[in-house]
């Protein structure tokens, strides 16, 4: 059924033991490479429920699939994307890839266990001539019209401004390949409820910014809703209600004038 897909053992996979019912023959199978990562651990019996966008902050897509070969590295992801829309597959999806660490969704932690992991290779946030960044403990300015947070000259696609930052835009064959992707990935675990990104689930907040501000999640929306009637993009987090402060009341005898002043220094 799946001839030209690499990955075989995610055919009887979907964390009840049912074959995984195919939505749609028109779903197209993307042809991957398998590169395999050391880095994979079980899924503890959890069921495929999200979809994890990553980019790389990285040069390029073999730089990333050597990184995820290193033993070193101890992390991973089930696809990595190039900018040419070339795909490798590292991890088989009846394992948890190394991709999401701490991370929360939906209420469950751990969310490796319950997601495929699909990087992006692209650099991220970019920094503009002048500016000083820390790399490793150590100030540096970027010396190119762009840098990395390498410190490395930027030649890619003109800069995105978002967020009050640069990004690395994502090239239309990369979306593309994303797009084949996803949808085929949806149409093996029809369990799958979220579409997200890194940002959106990486614990403490705020400790990841991937797939970032370049990312164009309405292109994902456009095509893959049709198809998809889970949840498409960034979760906005629901901050917990700040403590209420109780005002003390003050005698109803004070001069009004009094009162003022005490609203304007307490
Ligand atoms: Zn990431």
């Amino acid at each position: 059924m799946y001839s030209n897909w690499t990955d075989v053992e995610a055919q009887r996979f979907t964390g009840t033991g049912t074959p995984v019912p195919v939505r749609t023959a028109r779903v197209q199978t993307p042809a991957a490479q398998m590169r395999r990562s050391p880095h994979h651990s079980s899924r503890r019996g959890q069921v495929v429920t999200a979809i994890i966008y990553h980019f790389t902050a990285g040069p390029s897509l073999a730089s990333t699939v050597r990184w995820f070969r290193n033993p070193r590295s101890r992390v991973s992801a089930h696809y990595v994307i190039g900018r040419n829309g070339a795909i490798v597959q590292m991890v088989p999806l009846a394992r948890a890839a190394w991709h999401a660490g701490r991370s929360v969704l939906a209420g469950r932690r751990r969310v490796n266990r319950s997601s495929i992991g699909i990087e992006l290779a692209n650099w991220g946030s970019l920094r503009r001539r002048g500016q000083i960044f820390r790399r490793r403990g150590r100030r540096q300015r970027c010396l190119h019209p762009f840098c990395t947070w390498t410190g490395s000259r930027y030649t890619g696609p003109t800069p995105i401004r978002a967020r009050r930052r640069y990004w690395e835009p994502f090239p239309n064959a990369q979306y593309r390949a994303l797009i084949r992707l996803t949808r085929y990935l949806l149409s093996r675990f029809p369990t799958i409820t979220h579409i997200t990104g890194h940002e959106d689930i990486a614990l403490p907040r705020g400790r990841k910014n991937d797939p970032g501000g370049a990312f164009k999640w309405g292109r994902i929306r456009k095509a893959i809703r049709p198809v998809f009637r889970g949840h498409i993009g960034p979760i906005r987090v629901r901050r917990a209600a700040p403590r209420r402060i109780r005002r003390q009341r003050r005698p109803t005898s004070l001069p009004r004038l009094y009162r003022k002043s005490l609203k304007r220094y307490v």
